[in-house]
């Protein structure tokens, strides 16, 4: 799955090289790359991410706890001169997270810079990162459960102290030396909340959890966007594109680009509720937005384990997809609609996905297996 580069104006970001040094870590030949409704950042997503981004917090749609709260420690920061304290996003891809430290950034008026965890390699790329940031800047680490240890070690004292200490040479001759840094807010992101180690947490003052967004708050941003992007577009078809949109802003935008294509050929031009069904049935994306492989899951599960519980090594093994894969992208949203249950013996199909695939499920057939009732 590729990932994003700087999607940043120029003026805005002077990037650390994101996607140079990262290239290997997000290469990957999956046949999901393409898949329309992946949550992840995808490359067809740079022609629209740079325009669509909401620069200020007004303009930011949803997350109202998030917005608020951050208003608050934004509106007191700026009043007492002072840096804002290191904030911690979390929540799935595609919620807004990089979004998000664009506009704290541009809130407090500072410079932002962008990179990930798996691009910091070494303590040494963290330091030269560190020591070239301009006073109040905001550094953008996305991905950040994903640091190393030694590498984080830099970070713990260059968050509490704004200041690093770094090693040179070797025995007899090791030299340590004292450098201060400029204040800076440290941004991270990551969808692994749990993964993050303790003593990282501990010192983000703010953290904030986005959560998926509804479909009248995603046909909100459906309409932003088309309204940025010049495409036409009613109430009806930009909830149609939200309901099957997973709660995921960056999926909105992606179907609201594929489905322009359809107005122009088959509409006048308008997308409208048929439009939008019509061009979403064609690419198989259902209207809970599930794709092709999302069903391929849920079948298999029925067909080959009678609805489980069965261990996710299994199922990978079974479709063919790799069994992080399963965990990171397509899980999450099959759970969260509850058509996906983990237990401690594995996972089970609900009886809300039989009946999504229109199939009876065994506690109403008398536990015979379903699938081609
Ligand atoms: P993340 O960093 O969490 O993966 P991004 O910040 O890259 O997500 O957001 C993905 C896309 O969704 C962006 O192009 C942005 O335009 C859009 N987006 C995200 N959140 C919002 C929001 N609250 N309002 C409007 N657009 C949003």
């Amino acid at each position: 799955m590729k990932k994003k580069n700087n999607n940043y104006p120029d003026s805005e970001i002077r990037s650390v090289s994101f996607d140079e040094t990262d290239s290997s870590y997000y290469d990957d030949d999956s046949d999901f790359e393409n898949r329309i409704v992946a949550p992840e950042y995808n490359p067809e997503d740079a022609e629209t991410d740079n325009p669509l981004r909401p620069r200020t917090l007004d303009a930011y749609i949803g997350q109202e706890t998030v917005k608020q709260n951050l208003s608050v420690y934004i509106s007191a920061a700026l009043a007492r001169h002072e840096t804002l304290d290191h904030c911690l996003l979390y929540g799935p891809p595609g919620l807004g997270k990089t979004t998000l430290a664009g506009i704290i950034a541009h809130e407090m008026g500072v410079g932002l810079r962008i990179t990930s965890g798996p691009a910091i390699e070494r303590p040494g790329d963290l330091a030269a990162l560190l020591s070239s940031l301009n006073p109040g800047d905001v550094l953008f680490i996305d991905e950040i459960h994903r640091l190393s240890r030694t590498v984080e070690e830099i970070l713990y004292p260059a968050m509490e102290d704004f200041a690093i200490d770094i090693m040179t040479g070797k025995g007899q001759g090791a030299m340590s030396y004292h450098l201060p840094l400029p204040k800076f807010t440290l941004v991270g992101a990551t969808t692994r909340a749990g993964q993050l180690s303790a003593p990282l947490r501990d010192r983000f003052g703010v953290v904030l959890r986005l959560e998926l967004y509804t479909p009248e708050q995603l046909a909100d941003i459906v309409e932003r966007s088309a309204g940025i992007l010049g495409i036409a577009i009613d109430r009806e078809g930009a909830l149609e594109l939200a309901s099957r949109s997973r709660g995921t802003p960056r999926i909105a935008n992606r179907l609201l680009r594929r489905v322009r294509d359809f107005a122009q050929v088959i509409g006048d031009g308008v997308i409208t509720c048929d439009v939008a069904r019509m061009a979403l049935d064609r690419q198989e994306i259902d209207e809970l937005g599930l794709d092709k492989i999302d069903r391929l899951l849920l079948s298999g599960i029925i067909q080959f384990y009678g609805g489980g519980p069965v261990g996710l090594e299994t199922i990978a093994a079974a479709i063919g997809e790799e069994a992080v894969t399963i965990e990171d992208v397509y899980e999450p949203y099959l759970m969260q609609i509850g058509f996906l249950a983990r237990t401690p013996r594995g996972r089970c199909v609900t009886d809300a996905a039989y009946a999504h695939l229109g199939l009876t499920p065994p506690s109403q057939a008398g536990g015979q297996q379903s699938l081609f009732n």
